[in-house]
């Protein structure tokens, strides 16, 4: 089925653990994406629904597969933890697909490995699907996110606040290597292991480092250039991550671990949607700084082998989180100038353009999503009137609109500036509040909801009148306050 090809299991033992999964009384498949699958290479031939159910919970180890948890450290919430690893996943192994990118085949739930301390091990059906909507959601929007290949339901019950339905994600990513899997080498005083990482990572993400005079240093900026572009993107979709601990920020690139997150309805720069993030640090604005603070603890990682001099090496640091906030405020003005329709190069000059809408829709309580949309609209010539009416307060609406009005008109015609700002301001995220309507319903044995919802954010920028429900805010008895991580 898989044709495997284990880098990872081939790094020296201190980075890993042997891992075994569970046992499940009755796997059953909930969804299996075929499309992905079929970019991976998977040789699917003769393998029937039950097959998939039993591979996807564990129960059938696929030929070639080494399953391992993989050992990590990280902050969690700025408190260094020097032992985390896979303690409820395990890596299967890995895959080629072509002659291309390095793909990890992860299970996520499949029970207690080496790390998991006190924790079960295991995956309630909440967590699993959540995680299966949001991932597929950022791959259609185009973001940089771990893919979701499968969710089976196991047949076993797991003990949470209530006893939930058992679950098993299957995880696709780039690779799970983590801020915090440097930091758990680093924290050993392990410096030939912190190198031997560096090295698979700059082979197995950076290669174009390697030719340069400070490999290490290159490798680091090209993590943070990554993270900053990120970040960017999910302030450009209104995304919250809920837990950016340094476990949970992947090397590659790629948005993971996305336990509590949720998507702005209306725009609140400081929300927070996690039940554990009490003091807010993880709330929207603050992702950026996060973001570079959490690069900083990358470089106390790798000042060693930046440079042999102590004072260049921390110098190199420095420079790269400059440039974190340079790269990031680039990203941030050139993805909001295109959701603004801005022709050409969004200037200086327009952030002001840009932060001023937005803080006419916080005063307003606009929603993010809907609020780009409908300007889109009126790009095109269309009446302001539904745009308007996002807003509770109209304070100030009709200024800004003549501001920008006047700057769209440079350069484009109406329909032109219209169709491109269509092309990036999606109709359709995934609402929280549509996702906990999906788990409540799969929860009595009803997955209909989910799979309409996954179907639906396939297509996120186009206006399907059949899910048009699936677009609109929340009433008042339908908001979402609090996620959790579930675990
Ligand atoms: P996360 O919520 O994915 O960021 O997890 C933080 C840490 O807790 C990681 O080391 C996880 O492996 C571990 N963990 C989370 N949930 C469980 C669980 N149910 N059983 C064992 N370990 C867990
Ligand atoms: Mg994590």
């Amino acid at each position: 089925m898989f044709s495997f090809d284990n880098s990872y299991a081939r790094l020296p033992e201190v980075f890993h653990r042997p891992a075994k999964p569970a046992a499940a009384r009755a796997p059953r498949l909930i969804r299996f994406n075929h499309d992905l699958a079929h970019r991976l290479g998977l040789n699917l031939a003769g393998v029937d629904e039950a097959r998939l159910a039993q591979v996807f919970a564990g129960q059938v180890i696929p030929l070639g597969a080494e399953p391992l948890a993989q050992a990590y450290a990280g902050h969690q919430f700025g408190q260094f933890n020097p032992q985390l690893g896979d303690g409820r996943a395990l890596l299967l192994g890995e895959v080629v697909p072509g002659q291309g990118q390095r793909f990890d085949i992860q299970l996520k739930g499949s029970g207690p490995t080496a790390f998991s301390r006190r924790g079960d091990g295991m995956a309630a059906l909440g967590p699993v699907l959540r995680e299966y909507i949001v991932s597929e959601a950022f791959a259609a929007l185009g973001v940089p996110a771990t893919r979701a290949l499968a969710a089976v339901s196991t047949g076993e019950q797991v003990v949470r606040e209530t006893m939930m339905p058992g679950a098993v994600f299957t995880r696709v990513a780039a690779s799970h290597i983590r801020v915090g899997t440097f930091q758990f080498f680093a924290a050993e005083g392990d410096a030939e292991a912190v190198k031997t990482l560096a090295d698979y990572v700059i082979d197995r993400h950076y290669p174009e480092a390697r030719a340069t005079d400070r490999p290490y240093a290159t490798m680091l900026s090209l993590i943070s250039e990554r993270q900053a572009k990120l970040v960017a993107r999910w302030l450009s979709i209104g995304f919250i991550h809920g837990v950016m601990n340094t476990d949970n920020m992947a090397v590659s690139g790629e948005t993971i671990d996305f336990g509590p997150c949720a998507f702005l309805d209306e725009y609140d720069p400081r929300k927070v949607f996690s039940s554990i993030d009490q003091r807010g640090r993880y709330a929207y604005s603050n992702q950026p700084g996060i973001a570079q603070w959490n690069i900083a603890r990358l470089a106390e990682c790798l000042l060693p082998l930046m440079d042999p001099d102590e004072d260049r090496a921390v110098e190199a640091a420095n420079g790269v989180l400059k440039d974190f906030g340079e790269v990031f405020q680039a990203e941030w003005l050139t993805l909001f100038g295109q959701k603004l329709g801005l022709s050409g190069e969004a200037s200086e000059g327009d952030r002001a353009l840009i932060s001023d809408l937005l803080e006419l829709m916080h005063k307003g309580e606009a929603d993010f999503t809907l609020t780009f949309r409908a300007l889109g609209k009126l790009a095109g010539g269309a009446d302001a009137a539904p745009f308007v009416a996002l807003f509770s307060s109209r304070n100030g609406l009709d200024d800004w609109l003549a501001r920008w009005r006047a700057r769209i008109s440079e350069g484009r015609a109406p329909s032109e500036v219209q169709a491109a700002m269509k092309m990036v301001n999606p109709a359709l995220i995934a609402r929280n509040h549509r996702i906990e309507e999906a788990i409540a319903a799969a929860v009595y044995g009803d997955f209909s909801f989910f799979h309409r919802l996954v179907d639906a954010l396939a297509t996120p920028y186009v206006e399907d009148p059949e899910t048009g429900y699936l677009r609109v805010p929340p009433a008042p008895d339908e908001r979402v306050t609090r996620t959790f991580c579930g675990t």
